[in-house]
């Protein structure tokens, strides 16, 4: 480590000390047996759903996972369906009707898979390749899918970046997506999976087409991970920063990674040459009445300040406070019949949401807000003229696809936006540092 980077590190522990949470360490020998094959990884692919459909590719057997007792075997494109009963998942079809606690559906060889659609609660229809445990929640039925590392990188990379990005951003995605999920292993549904399908970790719909860039990006980097010293790096990547992204402190209180901090986006041509500004989406607006806002200001201020029972009365004003940077809103100090209300970084996006994390609200926090007010000098509106799209830490992907038309490899993309970091492993069985010149 660097003279810096400890000094760095030391500033890491004052600042997280203070909200008693230290970041994950996770050393690249402990995700050894997931880059070599010998291990899977388990993906949380239906939640409270009040059934799903199974239709395999090919012959599959049904298992009881307790026991380990095969319950059956069912021939390529029968269909099986499962419900809930109680403790018990019932799958019926194909000749069988059985109840048990845990149910695995395994394709009887590789390259095969099984299609799942499901009933109520979240899932993603899709062609899954690895073999499906289905278990009885009191919310419904849980599906985890137990999967190779690099058909899930594969998979993910598929659905995180449109199929026509370049296959430098392809395998650039792919080595984050990677690292990404090894870093966050066994984070759901009590340990029991380690990511789940959705955006909350990467978006992931099943199998990739085996000629696609998606597949080719992973092949070309399987088992290569990013790493700060032998620690595995904290890869979160987003859409598109809007000219530079961000400090992760500044968006995720309680974040600081020496490597997630913000980089110039922009190439030599200046700052309204950012390598994301080809994405057509990279300005926005958003426009909201006084009583919109208002009435999302009543909903969400309590579920972002962890406050639930909190009545805030009428929104009186909106005022936007700024880093040292002057880029991203750090602040929106919120002023309501009770008090004025600090929302920070991301949280800032969601109060026009849902009041947590979704699809809904602004699409980042590079925002200017104007306020159309009354001839009294009252707020009526509040329109927000914005940049870029999602938290702006780590990786663009519309940057790395900038990167890669300009001539950028995926290793000069990686080390632009996690600056300090190296790579380690690659072409599974070989492990250790790359030199830096690889770079
Ligand atoms: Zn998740
Ligand atoms: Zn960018």
């Amino acid at each position: 480590m660097t003279a810096s980077a400890l000094a760095v590190a030391g500033l890491t522990c004052l600042h997280l000390s203070a909200v008693g949470a230290l970041p994950r360490e996770v050393h690249v020998e402990a995700v050894r047996p997931y880059l070599d094959g010998r291990r899977d990884v388990r993906i949380l692919i239906a939640e409270g759903a009040s059934g799903v459909s199974v239709r395999p590719l090919g012959a599959a057997y049904v298992v009881d996972d307790q026991s380990g007792a095969r319950l059956g075997v069912v021939r390529k494109g029968s269909l099986l369906s499962a419900s809930r009963r109680g403790p018990k998942v019932r799958i019926s079809g194909s000749g069988l009707y059985i109840s048990r606690e845990r149910i695995r559906i395994s394709p009887a060889g590789p390259d095969l898979g099984v299609r799942m659609s499901t009933r109520g609660g979240w899932g993603r229809r899709g062609s899954y390749p690895g073999s499906l445990l289905l278990t009885s929640t009191e919310r419904g039925l849980r599906v985890v899918e137990q999967v190779d590392l690099e058909t899930y990188i594969a998979g993910v990379v598929a659905s995180e970046m449109p199929s026509h990005f370049p296959p430098e951003a392809a395998k650039a995605q792919a080595i984050a997506a990677r690292t990404y999920a090894l870093y966050h292993l066994g984070g759901h549904a009590a340990g029991e999976a380690d990511l789940c399908a959705r955006v909350h970790c990467q978006a992931y719909g099943g199998a990739a087409a085996a000629d696609s860039r998606a597949s080719k990006g992973a092949k070309a980097t399987a088992g290569r991970v990013l790493v700060w010293d032998a620690v595995l790096v904290d890869a979160m990547y987003h859409s598109a920063c809007g000219g530079a992204t961000a400090t992760a402190w500044e968006v995720r209180q309680g974040k600081l990674l020496p490597y997630l901090r913000t980089v110039n986006d922009s190439s030599h041509l200046g700052p309204s040459s950012a390598y994301c500004a080809q994405d057509h989406t990279i300005d926005w607006t958003r426009r909201y009445s006084f009583a919109e806002a208002d009435q999302l200001a009543r909903r969400n201020l309590g579920l972002l300040l962890g406050w639930r029972d909190l009545k805030p009365g009428r929104l009186r004003a909106l005022e936007v406070v700024r880093g040292p940077d002057g880029g991203r809103v750090q602040w929106l100090k919120v002023t309501t019949g009770t008090g004025t209300y600090e929302v920070r970084g991301d949280a800032i996006r969601w109060l026009f949401g849902d009041g947590r994390p979704g699809p809904n609200g602004l699409r980042s926090t590079v925002f200017e807000m104007r306020a159309g007010t009354t001839a009294g000098g009252g707020p009526v509106s509040f329109v927000f003229s914005g940049r870029g799209h999602g938290h702006g830490i780590g990786l663009c992907q519309w940057g790395a696809r900038g990167r890669a038309l300009s001539g950028q490899t995926a290793y000069e993309i990686l080390a632009a936006y996690y600056p300090g970091c190296r790579f380690w492993g690659g072409a599974r069985g070989l492990s250790g540092f790359l030199p830096n010149d690889t770079l």
